[in-house]
C-alpha cells in the first residue's frame, strides 16, 4: 500500500453531499482509489462557521461517510479520516503557519469571497487560517496528487508554496502536490448561483429520493426571457442545459433538446422532465448502498475508525521527520560537549 503514490481530499462535515461534490471531486476519488493510497478526510476542524450548530457538524461526519459508501468509495482501499481524531492536523498546521506570509492568506481569492458571504457576521480567526490547515491536512499524509472542486485550487497553490519554502529551508519533507480538478470544475446551483454548495441551499443531494429530484428539478432556475414554450431560448449559461451536459450521457438526446430549445420548439416541461430521468438514473445504485449502510451503521463506523487509525500512524511519522528537519526534536538533541548532557542515562 506504501508503495503507491498518495492522495489527500476532504470535505467539510456541513451537510450531505450533492452533485456537484459528485461531478467536482467523487468521481475522480473513486476513478483513482485503486491507483493511489487515497486519505478521504473530513475536515471537521474547519467548521468554524458551524460552531453554534454542532449538532449539525455531528450529523454531517456520518451523512459523508455513508455518501462516500453510497457512491463506491471502499474503507479498505483507501483511509476515511476524521480530521480532530488525528490532532497532529493542528500541530502541523502551527508548526506552517510560521512560514506563511500574511498578505498570502489575504489574497487568496477564495477565502476573500467566503469572507464576503459572512456579511455584517463576524468572522472566527480560525475561519480565516482555515487555508492554512488545508495545507497541512494535504503535506500531512505527504500526498502526491489533490483531486478537488476549481474553487479550492487556490489552497492547493499555497500548499505548493509552503512545501517549497519547508523544504527549502530545512531539508526535503514534502513533495509538492499537484490538484487535480474534475470533470465539472464548478457545477452552478439550482438557483444559477456560482457554485452548488451545501451552505447556499441550491443543492441536489446525492441521497434526495426520486420526487424530490423531481420537484426540485422542476423548480430550477433556467432562461429568465422565455416565456413561452414557442419562444426561442438560450441554452449557454442556462443550468438545466449545463446538468443536461454534466449528467445525461445520451448526448444524442440533450443535442435534439439543444436543438429545439433554441427553435421554440419544445417546452421547459419535457427538458426538465428528461434531466430528472438522467438524474435518477445516476443516483439509483447510490440510493440503494445507502439504504444498506444506513441498516449496517457499525460497518460505517469501524470504516471511519480504522482508516482514521492508519492515517494517524502516517501522520505521527510525518511529524517525526518535520521536528528532525526543523531541529526541534529536543529531548533527542542535548547540549554538544557536557558531561550533564543525557539525563535519564
Ligand atoms: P460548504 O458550503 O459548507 O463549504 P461545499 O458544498 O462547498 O460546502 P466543501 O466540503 O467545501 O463543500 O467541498 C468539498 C469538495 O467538493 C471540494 O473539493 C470542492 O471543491 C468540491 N465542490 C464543492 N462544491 C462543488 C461544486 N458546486 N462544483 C464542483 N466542485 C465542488
Ligand atoms: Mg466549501
Amino acid at each position: 500500500m506504501s508503495e503507491r503514490k498518495r492522495i489527500l481530499t476532504g470535505i467539510r462535515p456541513t451537510g450531505a453531499l450533492h452533485l456537484g461534490h459528485y461531478a467536482g471531486a467523487l468521481e475522480n476519488w473513486i476513478r483513482l482509489q485503486k491507483e493511489y493510497d487515497c486519505h478521504f478526510l473530513i475536515a471537521d476542524y474547519q467548521v468554524s462557521d458551524y460552531a453554534d450548530n454542532l449538532e449539525r457538524v455531528r450529523e454531517s461526519v456520518w451523512e459523508v461517510a455513508l455518501d462516500w459508501l453510497a457512491v463506491g468509495l471502499d474503507p479498505e482501499e483507501s483511509c476515511f479520516v476524521i480530521e480532530s481524531l488525528v490532532p497532529e492536523h493542528a500541530e502541523l498546521t502551527t508548526w506552517l503557519s510560521w512560514f506563511l506570509p500574511l498578505g498570502m492568506l489575504q489574497r487568496n481569492p477564495t477565502l476573500k469571497s467566503e469572507m464576503a458571504d459572512f456579511g455584517k457576521k463576524s468572522v472566527p480567526v480560525a475561519f480565516f487560517t482555515y487555508p492554512v490547515m488545508q495545507v497541512g491536512n494535504i503535506l500531512m499524509p505527504r500526498a502526491n496528487v489533490v483531486p478537488v472542486g476549481e474553487d479550492q485550487l487556490p489552497h492547493i497553490e499555497m500548499t505548493r508554496e509552503l512545501a517549497r519554502r519547508f523544504n527549502r529551508q530545512f531539508k526535503e519533507v514534502f513533495p509538492e502536490p499537484e490538484g487535480l480538478v474534475g470533470r465539472v470544475p464548478r457545477l452552478v446551483g439550482l438557483d444559477g448561483q456560482a457554485k452548488m454548495s451545501k451552505s447556499l441551499n441550491n443543492t441536489i443531494q446525492l441521497k434526495d429520493d426520486s420526487d424530490t429530484v423531481a420537484q426540485k428539478v422542476r423548480g430550477m432556475f433556467t432562461d429568465p426571457t422565455r416565456l413561452r414554450a414557442t419562444d426561442p431560448g438560450h441554452v449557454e449559461g442556462n443550468p438545466v442545459f449545463m446538468y443536461h451536459d454534466a449528467f445525461n450521457p445520451n448526448v444524442d438526446e440533450v443535442n435534439d433538446l439543444k436543438e429545439r430549445y433554441l427553435h421554440g420548439q419544445v417546452g421547459d416541461v419535457e427538458v426538465k422532465q428528461k434531466l430528472t430521468t438522467a438524474l435518477n438514473n445516476l443516483l439509483d445504485p447510490f440510493r440503494e448502498r445507502r439504504s444498506y449502510y444506513e441498516t449496517h451503521l457499525d460497518e460505517v463506523r469501524d470504516a471511519l475508525e480504522s482508516g482514521t487509525a492508519r492515517a494517524r500512524v502516517v501522520a505521527r511519522e510525518t511529524m517525526e521527520l518535520v521536528r528532525d528537519a526543523m531541529g526541534i526534536n529536543y529531548l533527542n538533541d542535548p547540549p554538544r560537549g557536557a558531561d550533564r548532557a543525557t539525563p535519564n542515562s
